[in-house]
């Protein structure tokens, strides 16, 4: 039987700084406390070839992510990248993608990065706006998301993502519709719009909090939403997820593999894993990881075996998300196994949820309520 193919998440813990939004787990990056890092992830990868990873497994997609892959010099990437290749078996058309802020990457490491295999970059653009990054306390300015395009596209770069945020503090639809407009003149093949969600203990909740930010308007979301979907739609990108559009043939196949409810490996503080049935997370701490690396032991904290039920429920929530849908034998079993028979009949009742017969998926309104939906049906 062909071995089912895998896909592989690396977290690097480190940004500059925290933008005002972010709740993920990170720490302000220093050369030394860095360099131990990678060590760490450099032996992490040896253990968990050994522990996890069947020979020949093949590995079809990699994703560098974080924190900020590229405040690691390129020489310290490239020496994650081939550990990977020592142990691990890339597929030949393997997708490696690297995440980058703008202001941390050079001409020169993006031919680097080519060099090392890397196929795809994705910038944290966020807003083609320098008022909107002041705001969400984002550092670098939109001229520097331009230049790293150019660059990457002169290294040889041909898939090229950004990431943008709308439902900014103070972000009109109109200014929303520029960020995207702007977007589109750089050609990128991917595009990521995520509407700002407020996460417990950042500092954009706590200026909300005193009245010193606003509030994401949601009316304003959905609209900002439509915008999107209309005008990527007009320019040749297929919104394939809830907040993904991809020019045709260049979708992310490292979310899809999340979305179909694939298997991954993660590796780095904090990040998680997906394997024969069983989710199991690291340490979200960097010192505990880099002690319980150094005494060869993987620094898993969290372990959970997950029913056929369970599998059932998470193929289901997140396979909605996507356009392609799910089959609706599936969405009903679910329903039937949780009790949430009614609630589904709700849902389709009210044309949040449609059904062409064998397949379902969420309704263009039902994309613009995906998490409440999720909620609804775990
Ligand atoms: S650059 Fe990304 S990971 Fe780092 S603080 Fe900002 S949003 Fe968070």
């Amino acid at each position: 039987m062909t071995p089912l193919p895998l896909g592989l998440y690396l977290h690097i813990p480190f940004c500059r700084q925290r933008c005002d939004f972010c709740a993920f787990y990170l720490e302000i990056h220093r050369e030394g406390r860095a360099e131990t890092f990678v060590q760490s992830l450099i032996h992490e990868i040896g253990l968990s070839a050994q522990q996890h990873v069947a020979a020949g497994r093949p590995i079809q997609s990699v994703y560098v992510g974080g924190g900020t892959p590229t405040v690691l010099a390129p020489t310290q990437l490239i020496a994650i990248l081939s550990e990977i290749r020592t142990h691990l078996a890339l597929a030949s058309d393997c997708e490696i993608t690297v995440e980058a802020h703008p202001s941390t990457i050079s001409e020169q490491d993006h031919t680097q990065l080519l060099q090392a295999g890397v196929t795809r970059m994705s910038f944290g653009a966020e807003s083609m706006e320098d008022g909107d990054l002041a705001r969400i306390g984002r550092p670098g300015a939109v001229h520097e998301t331009v230049v790293a395009v150019a660059q990457a596209r002169a290294a040889g770069f041909t898939n090229i993502n950004l990431d943008l945020m709308y439902g900014l503090p103070g972000q009109s639809l109109e200014g929303w519709q520029r960020t995207l407009f702007r977007s589109l003149t750089l050609e990128p093949t991917h595009l990521s719009c995520y509407a700002l969600t407020v996460e417990e203990d950042t500092r954009l909740a706590s200026n909300i909090q005193r009245r010193r930010s606003p509030a994401p308007d949601e009316g304003l979301q959905i609209e900002m939403d439509e915008a999107a979907q209309r005008m990527l739609g007009d320019a040749g990108y297929e919104r394939y997820e809830v907040s993904n559009y991809a020019k045709p043939g260049y979708a992310c196949r490292h979310n899809l593999l999340y979305w179909t409810n694939g298997e991954y490996l993660g590796l780095g503080p904090s990040a998680q894993s997906y394997l024969d049935g069983t989710r199991f997370g690291n340490a979200a701490d960097l010192a505990a990881y880099d002690t319980s690396i150094a005494a060869n032991r993987l620094p898993i904290e969290d372990r959970t075996r997950l029913s056929e039920e369970e599998q059932l429920r998470d193929a289901v929530i997140f396979g909605l998300r996507l356009i392609q849908g799910i089959p609706t034998r599936c969405l009903h079993q679910h329903a039937a196994n949780y009790g949430h028979a009614a609630i589904t009949a709700q849902l389709l009742g009210q044309q949040l949820i449609e059904e062409d017969g064998e397949r379902s998926r969420l309704s263009a309104r039902g994309r613009l309520q995906a998490d409440t939906i999720a909620e609804q049906l775990y």
